[in-house]
């Protein structure tokens, strides 16, 4: 390791004690990663088999691309349906029929679970069998849950990542497997970054088609550039593939060592690392410079909502000068987590699920700079003074990598710029 960032703190927070919480929780479910993942994945469609709620919210939140032929959409189950559970699985097997004679590009169709009591009776790992045996080889139909009872808004991806790992073929080539959707123009950067180090080859997943798939086996490492990704941790490595243990690619130290732990189970050096990231780097330092300048000395306080928690609050502390209060995360997976707790100085509290009733006292009490939460807390904690960050809006924005890390600076600065203008108006 080279000394180019503060070293890290003497403890980190690994073995710093979590508070547990099991309670209320305020998140949106997993069908949102539906917004980003038909984004990534060219030929795939994903069909919801859900409620009217469910179409609603896939509507709101992925609104702007129905200028498209759209490549998701709900199959509503009615209440009526209950009586018929047999007659369910044909009309889900009709309408899918219908969709694939209707649109020859779909090559992998997800059918997505969602919480209303006749959907969870419904077995949908039987409908892809069957389907996917219907359709074969053209079509592979998988299944996933996106439920609001079983997943937070990310967990939605790392379902459905995780449900593809199994049908990858198995290999015995030397690869590394890049893990995560990330928007393309980000993947580019990384992947000509990993290049120029002189790792490969590189795979990743989602890979963008079916046909661009690769196989998974024993000689195969993975990184994963989200933290959400415990499910497709544990399938990747029932498959025999290794994780490379490293913090997450935000800010210019995060993505370092990244890199860093990368090239090294390549056999190649920090120096090189360096030498190729010099630029990029130094580019990153003054971005995140220029824009940081609202965060240094103020106090911030995560809700648990995208897992993300943790990563961003190491950036904020050792690059923003950001005093983390409170590290809310829904899940702490620790193999995936402990590179960024060595880094995360000590201090903060951290606390693993929710109890939102409890957790809002904490932070009324704690009268954080900033608050990163769900929507649905953004709007009382504001009217209460407090200045939010909607913590969706991370994973909508590109944030990773170098290129990338002002912009995630600046995520978090505007809120207080704004909390500035405004009292200053006041005044
Ligand atoms: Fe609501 Fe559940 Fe549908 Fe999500 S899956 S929109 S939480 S009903």
């Amino acid at each position: 390791m080279t000394d180019r960032f503060a070293p890290p703190p003497a403890t980190g927070c690994r073995n710093t004690p979590v508070l547990k919480e099991r309670g209320q929780h305020e998140v949106f479910c997993g069908l949102t990663g539906i917004v980003w993942l038909h984004r990534k994945m060219q030929d795939a469609f994903f069909l919801v088999v859900g409620s009217r709620t469910c179409a609603h919210l896939l509507q709101s939140a992925a609104g702007v691309m129905i200028f498209a032929e759209p490549r998701f959409a709900t199959a509503i189950l009615e209440e009526t349906d209950l009586a018929g559970l047999a007659d369910a699985q044909e009309e889900l097997d009709r309408v899918v029929h219908e969709l694939l004679a209707r649109r020859p590009d779909i090559r992998q169709l997800f059918l997505v679970g969602s919480c209303p009591s006749e959907v969870i009776k419904l077995d949908l790992a039987k409908a892809a069998e069957r389907l996917s045996a219907a359709h074969a080889p053209r079509v592979r139909v998988l299944n996933y849950s996106g439920s609001g009872i079983e997943t937070t808004f990310t967990q939605g991806e790392d379902a459905c990542l995780a449900a593809m790992v199994p049908v990858l073929p198995k290999t015995e080539a030397r690869e590394l497997l890049l893990v995560g959707a990330l928007p393309d123009v980000v993947e580019e950067q990384a992947l000509s970054l990993l290049d120029a180090i002189g790792v490969g080859p590189v795979r990743v997943l989602p890979a963008q088609t079916k046909d661009s798939e690769y196989g998974i086996g024993p000689n195969t490492v993975f990184a994963l550039t989200q933290p959400f990704l415990g499910d497709t941790h544990a399938e990747l490595t029932r498959r025999g593939a290794r994780h490379i243990p490293a913090p997450m690619p935000f800010g210019e130290e995060g993505t370092t060592r990244f890199l860093e732990a990368i090239a090294a189970e390549f056999g190649i050096g920090p120096e090189v690392v360096a030498r190729v990231t010099e630029s990029p780097r130094a580019r990153a330092r003054e971005a995140v410079r220029k824009v940081a300048e609202p965060l240094w000395g103020k106090r911030v306080f995560f809700f648990p909502d995208s897992q993300l928690e943790i990563p961003l609050a190491r950036f904020l502390a050792r690059e923003c000068g950001m005093e983390p209060v409170e590290v809310g995360t829904p899940f702490l997976h620790r193999e995936i987590m402990g590179p960024e707790l060595d880094l995360l100085p000590e201090g903060p509290r951290l606390s693993e699920g929710q109890d939102v009733d409890k957790q809002l006292a904490r932070v009324r009490e704690d009268r954080p700079d900033l608050t990163v939460c769900g929507l649905g807390l953004a709007n009382p904690l504001e009217a209460e003074g407090l200045a939010t960050k909607w913590a969706i809006e991370l994973v909508f924005t590109p944030v990773h990598f170098y290129e990338q890390a002002a912009d995630l600076a600046s995520l978090f600065a505007r809120p207080l710029r704004r909390s500035r203008a405004l009292a200053f108006e006041e005044a």
